[in-house]
């Protein structure tokens, strides 16, 4: 078994603990992993005076692959997002989750076994915003009242939803060769092109160009981004790789989350071309930071991710097992799924569950 050096970013908040126990499930299941720490969030900021700084940049750069603990977003700081950082200067353009059932975790369905493959560089979050009252904002206004393309409020803030060939052609064959590579049958894009006709609507037309190259090796079909939903509610279980834009995807990854157990069990991962970041879901939860309770598992479902990522499918898949284990064992388990499960038995500690899992893998 080949040893990999990984780039470490433990984080703050719940993240630190989570972490840990991410590291000692990875090499319990018998991967060999050189870790390389490297700083990032809240408490880096407040001792470097930057969330991000350089070297931990040029730490994932160095491996290529990291595995990251949430960092929270200081309020008011000027400091923008690490994550947004990180995918803007890692180029990291598809955010990419798998939702797979975990019975025992207190979701509403224990067939759902999908993936939902998110653009992640434009869109409305690609931050070309004008605020209400600005110069700019006035003048946008009146451009598009000149052009003939609508009336805007005076008294509006804008933000700009721009959506390319480019981002869109990559986006989509990256969904394409997933469902290739993992066996999957069928892709469908969402999107909102009946209303959107010059954004959703070039998502939609160039998905289509794109899944021609891929006629008679993967299925493809689209649907209406509030129909998805509708869909995903009712019957999850009839979708397999689902591709977005940016907005819709960041929304239809939490409603996945949540129909099948929650935040707590949630993982993904950021790629690029060159460089691949894993992380859970979920942020680093000030309001049970320090105190042991934190969930795992979703840190420990993308370090399975990132094993898979490395070549190691055995260990990926030996920790996934362990997990369902525990979960369809259901003695060990935190506070969030009792709470998800309506359970009155003792809530775990993190360390307990970890131990609980080390010893079932
Ligand atoms: P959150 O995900 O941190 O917490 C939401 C709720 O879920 C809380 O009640 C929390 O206790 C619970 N929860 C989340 N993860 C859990 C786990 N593993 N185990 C048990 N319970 C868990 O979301 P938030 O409160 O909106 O954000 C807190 C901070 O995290 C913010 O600063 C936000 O910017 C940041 N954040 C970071 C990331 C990231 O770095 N990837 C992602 C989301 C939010």
């Amino acid at each position: 078994m080949a040893q990999h050096t990984v780039t470490l970013i433990p984080g703050d908040g719940i993240g630190l603990e989570t972490s840990a126990a991410m590291q000692r499930v990875v090499e319990a299941a018998g991967a060999d992993i050189v870790w390389e720490v490297a700083e990032a969030g809240a408490a880096c900021a407040e001792k470097t005076g930057t969330p991000l700084p350089d070297e931990t940049i040029e730490a994932v750069k160095r491996n290529k692959v990291a595995i990251k603990g949430p960092c929270t977003t200081p309020v008011g700081t000027g400091f923008r997002s690490v994550n947004v950082a990180l995918r803007k200067t890692l180029d990291l353009y598809v955010c990419l989750r798998p939702v797979l059932s975990m019975p025992g975790a207190g979701g509403r369905y224990d067939d759902v076994d999908l993936v939902i493959v998110r653009e992640n560089s434009e869109d409305l979050y690609a931050g070309v915003e004008f605020e209400e009252g600005s110069e700019a904002a006035s003048k946008l206004i009146k451009f598009c009242e000149d052009e003939g393309a609508g009336v805007i409020r005076p008294d509006s803030g804008i933000s700009i939803k721009s959506i390319s060939i480019t981002a869109t052609q990559n986006i989509v064959r990256y969904a394409f060769e997933y469902a290739l590579k993992h066996g999957r049958k069928k892709v469908t894009a969402a999107h909102k092109a009946n209303i959107m006709k010059y954004s959703d609507g070039l998502f939609l037309r160039t998905a289509r160009e794109v899944a021609k190259e891929y006629e008679g090796r993967v299925e493809f079909d689209d649907r209406i981004i509030d129909a998805f939903c509708m869909n995903m509610v009712i019957d999850p279980a009839q979708f397999d790789v689902v591709v977005f834009p940016n907005l819709y995807g960041d929304i239809a990854s939490d409603l996945a989350a949540g129909l099948v157990g929650g935040l707590g069990i949630a993982p993904g991962a950021n790629i690029g071309k060159e460089y691949a970041v894993f992380e859970a879901v979920h942020g680093s939860a000030p309001d049970i930071a320090g105190q042991n309770k934190a969930n795992p598992t979703a840190e420990i479902m993308s370090a399975a991710m990132m094993l898979d990522h490395l070549g190691e499918l055995e260990i990926a898949e030996r920790i996934r097992r362990g997990v369902r284990a525990v979960y369809a064992d259901g003695s060990v388990l935190t506070g969030d799924i009792r709470k998800a499960t309506g359970s009155s038995a003792p809530a775990a500690s993190c360390t307990e569950f970890t131990e609980a899992l080390i010893a079932a893998i």
